[in-house]
C-alpha cells in the first residue's frame, strides 16, 4: 500500500476505510470485510458510536497491531484539556487498543486549544502516534499552528470532485499538514456516480466512476477513506493502483470544482452553534 509520510515521520496508508453511518450492529462485519479485502487503515470517531465494533473486528482479524493504522476522533462536547483526555481514554477502551495511530479534533468548535494541549500530551506519551484536526478552514488551522507547539499532522475535510479544496491543500502543504478527504464520493450527491465526465473517463480505463474518483484524489496526494458496507464495492474501491489518469483527464475532473460544500459550511453561524453544542447523547 502506498503511504504518505506525516510531518512527524509517521507513515499513513493513502487509502483506508471509513465507518461513518454504519450502524454499530453492522460495523464488525463491515470492518472484517474491509480487512479481508486488504484495507489496513480504519477511520472511526466517538460520534459514530461504533468504536467497540471496530475493535472487535480488529481483534478477530488476527492482523498484527503494527500493520494497522487506526484513526478516531474527539467530539465537541468533550472539548477541553481534562475532558479530551478522558474522552480519549474512553475511545481507547472501546477500541480495545493501547494506542491509536491518529487522533483528530472532529469539529473546529469549543475549547479547541484545551483539547489540543491534551492531545499534545497524549502524543508525547505515545498514546496517539499522530494528532490532527478535521473540518478546519485555513484561518482556524493557521491560528492553531501558530499558537501551539505541535502542528497537526492531518486535516480531514470534505474533498471530492465538486469541492476540490485546491487552495486549502496548497496552504496545508506549505504548513506541512496532510490533507485527508472525507466524502470522496460526496456520498453520491450531485449524481456523482453517473456524472458524464466521470463516466467517460471511467469507460476509457475500463474502471468504475468510484475508482476514477479515488484515483484522481490519490494522484493529488489526498488520503482517502471511502465507506461501503458491500463487499464488492470494498474490493472495487481498494483496486485503484493499477491505472493512472492522464493530465487531460485530471484537468477534466478539475473543471468540475464548484468551490463550495455539498453538505454545510463549518463557518455558518447556525451550524457552528448547532453542531458546536451537540452532545453524544443527542
Ligand atoms: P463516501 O465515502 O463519499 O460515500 C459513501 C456512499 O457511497 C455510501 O452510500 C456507499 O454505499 C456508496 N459507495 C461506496 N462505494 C461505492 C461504489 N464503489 N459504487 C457506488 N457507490 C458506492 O461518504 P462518507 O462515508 O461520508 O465518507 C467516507 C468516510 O469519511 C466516512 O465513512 C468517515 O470515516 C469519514 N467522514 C468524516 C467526516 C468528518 O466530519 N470528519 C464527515 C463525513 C465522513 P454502500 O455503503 O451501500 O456501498
Amino acid at each position: 500500500m502506498r503511504t504518505v509520510t506525516l510531518n512527524n515521520g509517521v507513515e499513513m496508508p493513502i487509502l483506508g476505510f471509513g465507518v461513518y453511518q454504519i450502524p454499530a450492529e453492522e460495523t464488525e462485519q463491515a470492518v472484517s470485510g474491509a480487512l479481508a479485502a486488504g484495507y489496513r487503515s480504519l477511520d472511526t470517531a466517538a460520534a459514530y458510536r461504533n468504536e467497540e465494533a471496530v475493535g472487535r473486528a480488529i481483534r478477530s482479524s488476527g492482523i498484527a497491531r503494527e500493520d494497522l493504522f487506526v484513526t478516531t476522533k474527539l467530539w465537541v462536547s468533550d472539548a477541553g484539556e481534562d475532558r479530551a483526555r478522558r474522552a480519549f481514554e474512553t475511545s481507547l477502551r472501546r477500541l480495545g487498543l493501547d494506542h491509536v495511530d491518529l487522533y483528530l479534533i472532529h469539529q473546529p468548535y469549543g475549547d479547541v486549544y484545551g483539547s489540543w494541549r491534551a492531545m499534545e500530551s497524549l502524543h508525547r506519551e505515545g498514546l496517539a502516534r499522530a494528532i490532527g484536526v478535521s473540518n478546519f478552514h485555513p484561518d482556524r488551522l493557521v491560528d492553531l499552528i501558530d499558537h501551539n507547539e505541535i502542528t497537526p499532522a492531518v486535516n480531514q475535510i470534505e474533498t471530492h470532485p465538486f469541492h476540490q479544496r485546491i487552495a486549502d491543500q496548497k496552504l496545508m502543504r506549505e504548513r506541512r499538514v496532510q490533507i485527508e478527504s472525507w466524502g470522496p464520493f460526496a456520498e453520491g450527491r450531485n449524481n456523482l456516480f453517473t456524472h458524464p465526465v466521470l463516466v467517460r473517463i471511467a469507460a476509457a480505463h475500463g474502471k468504475s466512476v468510484a475508482q476514477v474518483v479515488l484515483r484522481w484524489l490519490i494522484q493529488r496526494d489526498v488520503v482517502v477513506i471511502p465507506k461501503s458496507v458491500r463487499a464488492e464495492r470494498m474490493a472495487e474501491n481498494f483496486d485503484v493502483f493499477g491505472f493512472e489518469l492522464t493530465a487531460d483527464q485530471m484537468a477534466a475532473v478539475a473543471a468540475l470544482d464548484t468551490g463550495t460544500t455539498l453538505f454545510f459550511d463549518h463557518r455558518d453561524p447556525v451550524m457552528t452553534s448547532r453542531l458546536g453544542t451537540s452532545t453524544l447523547d443527542d
